[in-house]
């Protein structure tokens, strides 16, 4: 059995769509994660439509489809002014493009499908409680250890596990995240108090010196999602409500007033730093292998991070499945097909953050004045390398 045994740690999006794969080909898998229960983080997801076919070959996207909203555009405004900087039109002309659509979801929806999927299939074991602290490569197979004591046997292991993954640390050293100085907030309200001024049917992002904020629906448009993200020194401290909505007024004080009614929406009971990672070689070791945040976190400038980790576990596991069991070959192939694209996605990102969401003065008026000389055509042309998908390099894919 140990021989067929596939082990991930972590249990998000990556390594859910794994499992799934893998199970669905045959593969004993135990997915080990830390949290006492498999869920999410409870706010939406925005998946472009390189994802959809992906999560169409696990046979979960019909369910996905119909738990999401399919926005007709994805506007980016100017944080001051409120004027459209630019759109991509995500209508049927866009689905036609690019033969899928571009969707928003609940993450509690989207997680719950993915683990009732992985339910139905009888190779999948989800372990909850499962917090990994290493993994041992004994050559003909691996042992992961768990903070409560437990040595756990297979044949490989896929390290799943996030930003901070233990499993990277042991297979590229320690390296923290490097921080951005930026922060997160992020709520959800019924529609209803949206304000009326703005796009509701649509995902929004207002950039401005130094903050944003991403807005749309989920479930029907019956609840409005929103993410504020700004510049502050207290990036790495824990404050109070009260010191965040202070530092939120401020920071917003001279955003559109559309924008400052959304910050008076903001649930401030928590607040999440953003990391970032540069493109790094070297994902796998012997039978351990990193994919999605694990290998390659991203900012969120593109909304690619979960897109780049499904993409991830479909291409991982149609190689596991072909290898005839020469598991170093295949990791070894995975890291060399998705390496430009998943640092294609990290170092675009990057740029937008800083020259394109974030911008003043004069920059702004140089991106306003680039992106107004620019057709529906050109717009999606520049994202036909992400949105055209992934090709999927062997032939069963999961
Ligand atoms: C504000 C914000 C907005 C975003 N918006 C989007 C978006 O719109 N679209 C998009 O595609 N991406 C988006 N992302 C990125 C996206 O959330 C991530 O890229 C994605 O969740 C990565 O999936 P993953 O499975 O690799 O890792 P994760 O989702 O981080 O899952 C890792 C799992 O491993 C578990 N784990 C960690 N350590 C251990 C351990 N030692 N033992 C056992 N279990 C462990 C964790 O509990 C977790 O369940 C956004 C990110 C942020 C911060």
């Amino acid at each position: 059995m140990r021989d067929r045994t596939i082990l991930i740690v972590g249990g998000g999006i990556g390594g859910l769509c794994t499992a799934l794969a893998l199970g669905q080909a045959g593969w004993n898998v135990r997915v080990l994660e830390q949290a006492p229960q498999f869920g999410a983080i409870g706010y939406g997801i925005q998946l472009g439509p390189n994802v959809v076919p992906m999560l169409a070959r696990i046979g979960v996207a019909e369910r996905v489809l119909a738990a999401s909203v399919l926005p007709g555009n994805v506007w980016m405004l100017d944080a001051l002014t409120g004027q459209a900087v630019t759109c991509v039109r995500t209508d049927e002309a866009f689905r036609e493009r690019y033969g899928a659509p571009y969707i928003v979801i609940h993450r509690v929806d989207l997680h719950n499908i993915l683990v009732d999927a992985c339910r139905a299939v009888p190779g999948v074991h989800l372990d909850e409680d499962a917090a990994v602290t290493g993994f041992e490569d004994q050559g003909d197979h691996v042992v992961v250890t768990t903070q409560d004591g437990r040595r756990i046997e297979g044949a490989i292991v896929i390290g799943a596990d996030g930003i901070r993954s233990r499993i990277r640390t042991q297979i590229l050293g320690t390296s923290e995240p490097v921080p951005t100085g930026y922060v997160a907030h992020r709520t959800i309200v019924p529609i209803e108090k949206a304000p009326k001024q703005i796009p509701l049917d649509d995902v929004v992002l207002w950039g401005g010196p130094g903050f944003h904020i991403v807005h749309y629906p989920l479930r029907s448009s019956t609840i409005f999602n929103i993410v504020a993200v700004f510049q502050t020194e207290t990036f790495a401290q824990k404050g109070d409500v009260e010191s965040y909505r202070a530092e939120l007024q401020r920071t917003y004080a001279n955003a559109h007033p559309a924008m400052r009614e959304m910050i008076a929406l903001l649930d401030l009971e928590r607040r999440w730093p953003i990391g970032d990672r540069p493109p790094q070689r070297g994902w796998s070791k012997g039978r351990a292998v990193l994919m999605g945040d694990a290998a390659h976190a991203t900012l969120q400038s593109l909304a690619q991070g979960a897109g780049m980790a499904i993409e991830d576990a479909i291409i991982l596991s149609a190689l596991i499945d072909d290898c005839g069991g020469d598991y170093p070959a295949a990791f070894r192939t995975f890291e060399s097909e998705r390496l430009v694209r998943t640092a294609r996605v990290q170092m675009e990102s990057r740029f937008l953050w800083e020259h394109f969401y974030h911008t003043g003065d004069v920059e702004t008026q140089v991106r306003n004045a680039t992106e107004a000389a620019r057709s529906v055509e050109d717009v999606w042309e520049c994202l036909d390398w992400l949105y055209k998908g992934a090709v999927v390099p062997v032939g069963k894919g999961g």
